[in-house]
């Protein structure tokens, strides 16, 4: 996983005691998912009750980033700061089990396949937070495509 210098301004997701954490790891290039403490579910997108066993209690639990493509759609139209365009918004299935809506950058949409293999990697923006993204194993990702808009 590499971090990459300032991108474009992406606007500055909502941030909440729920989500927090994963915005504060994402600026410390890791990929951490809420597990909850009393069951051990993994669950994204993180809330603050689990869906299984309804307890409160629940903890960070860092993931590998690696996955898989479970599905995906290219976004023509319009066009939003900081984001390729057309941007590919994925639902990545990690290794862990959990999806996670994200991007995939740095490859042409029509090459995309479903059930290949992704990795998380760590984008920074101006606004001081950072976008975990997903791109083909080994590759650049999306700095070459990134808007500059
Ligand atoms: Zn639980």
């Amino acid at each position: 996983m590499t971090t990459q210098a300032p991108t474009s301004g992406r606007v500055r997701p909502a941030m909440n005691p729920d989500t927090q954490f994963f915005w504060d790891t994402a600026a410390e290039d890791r990929l951490a998912i809420q597990r909850c403490s009393a069951c051990g579910l993994l669950r994204h997108p993180p809330g603050p009750a689990c869906p299984s066993c309804h307890s409160l209690d629940w903890a960070a639990s860092d993931v590998s980033g690696n996955g898989t493509l479970y599905s995906y759609t290219v976004v023509h139209h319009p066009p939003a700061p900081g984001f390729s365009s057309p941007a590919i918004v994925a639902v990545a299935q990690l290794g862990e089990g959990v999806r996670l809506i994200s991007n995939i950058t740095g490859v042409d949409p029509s090459t995309l396949t479903i059930g290949e293999p992704l990795e998380v990697y760590f984008l920074p923006q101006q606004e001081g937070w950072t976008a975990p993204q997903f791109r083909r194993p080994g590759s650049a990702g999306g700095a070459a495509h990134a808007s500059t808009s």
